[in-house]
């Protein structure tokens, strides 16, 4: 048997691999890469069926006070257009998407110190009292402990905070010194321990990433055992330090959304709009590599393409509901089907 066969089996039969065997993994994917397919295939049914769930994104706002070297929102980009919905806009979004069938709403921006507590706790307070049955996660980036536990006790049930790398120096390749590996870490920890729903991730093919920077994300995942894990190719923004560095690709993506599938069995796995906006199939790519989440944009048309964290992004032209049956149709197209439900992270403890 070959290295990275043995490799595979052992992955397939343990959920775990040394750092090390994730790297050389990574390195020899074209050997095994449909064994991994197939058994991440396998896992997905197992928890989840042929069923994909849905999350409304609504981008809250897109003024942003970090300064991160690869997002089209940093706040060093003059020329990024911003806004910032108001409560009304925030609830007519979510008003919306429950009509066409979304049960869990995502409330994501930069990180804009005009969304306080004093101003969120009410918002989430008031999406849960007009939609008990609906889930409500979080996506605004570093806050502090207590402020987590605010907005936990306010109704808040997840929080996606991407840890971005593993890999401490190339953390601070990717972000200004103000920011922190540490802090992020911390945070998670907290959201962990709040009782929140949490996801963390990466993205695949970020300027200075290697096998071995993979290894490490693959290995967090691994150990922290997120409830939800957002993976998606880096896509360069043209007003970024990293304007020049090539996109990740679909390959890459699509063979760590199967290996991430079987590491953690149960984990809710996007299949991002950034898979996407690299390859027109890509999200469907992305779902029969073990993806079984999609989240579509819910935003008004109106402010869409000023939430650019990237260029070309998807979707930014249409009204949410074309989205939803466009993306419901893709997933039949490829045997699966969408399902009206918050979707929640199930552990049978059977994995
Ligand atoms: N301020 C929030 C939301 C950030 S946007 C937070 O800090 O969590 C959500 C994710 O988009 C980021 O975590 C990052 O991984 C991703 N992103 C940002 N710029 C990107 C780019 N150029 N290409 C692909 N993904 C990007």
């Amino acid at each position: 048997m070959k290295p990275a066969e043995k490799i595979t089996d052992k992955l397939i039969g343990a959920h775990s691999l040394e750092t090390a065997e994730y790297a050389a993994l990574i390195r020899a994917r074209d050997e095994v890469r449909d064994t991994l397919r197939g058994a991440a295939e396998k896992e997905r049914r197992r928890f989840y069926g042929n069923t994909v769930f849905t999350r409304g994104l609504i981008e809250i706002s897109s003024f942003c006070k970090n300064d991160c070297l690869y997002c089209g929102i940093r706040r060093s980009n003059a020329n990024a257009e911003r806004y910032r919905l108001t409560e009304e806009q925030i609830l007519e979004c979510a008003d919306n998407g429950y009509e066409l069938g979304f049960r869990t709403f995502v409330l994501q921006g930069g990180e804009d110190a005009y969304f306080t507590d004093e101003r969120l706790i009410p918002l989430i307070g008031e999406l849960k009292r007009r939609r008990p049955d609906c889930a409500v996660t979080l996506s605004l980036g570093e806050r502090s402990y207590e402020s987590y536990k605010r907005l936990r006790e306010a109704g808040a049930d997840r929080y996606l905070l991407r840890h971005e790398t593993a890999d401490e120096e190339h953390y601070k390749k990717l972000h200004p010194d103000e920011m922190s590996f540490q802090n992020r870490m911390r945070c998670l920890k907290n959201l962990k321990a709040l009782g929140y729903q949490v996801g963390c991730g990466f993205m695949v093919g970020s300027p200075f990433q290697t096998p071995e920077t993979l290894a490490k994300d693959l290995k967090l995942i691994e150990e922290f055992k997120p409830e939800m894990c957002g993976i998606g190719p880096f896509i360069p923004h043209h007003e970024t330090p990293f304007a020049k560095h090539p996109a990740g690709t679909l390959e890459l993506t699509c063979f760590l959304l199967s290996v991430i599938r079987i590491i953690h069995p149960p984990v809710l796995l996007p299949a991002t709009t950034a898979l996407g906006t690299i390859d027109p199939l890509g999200r469907e790519r992305g779902i029969k590599c073990g993806a079984n989440v999609v989240m579509p944009n819910l935003s008004p048309v109106s402010v869409r393409k000023k939430y650019a964290l990237y260029d070309n992004k998807l979707c930014t032209g249409e009204e949410a509901a074309e989205c939803r049956r466009c993306l419901e149709r893709r997933i039949r197209s490829i045997g699966y089907e969408t399902v009206t439900a918050r979707g929640d992270f199930k552990n049978t403890n059977n994995n």
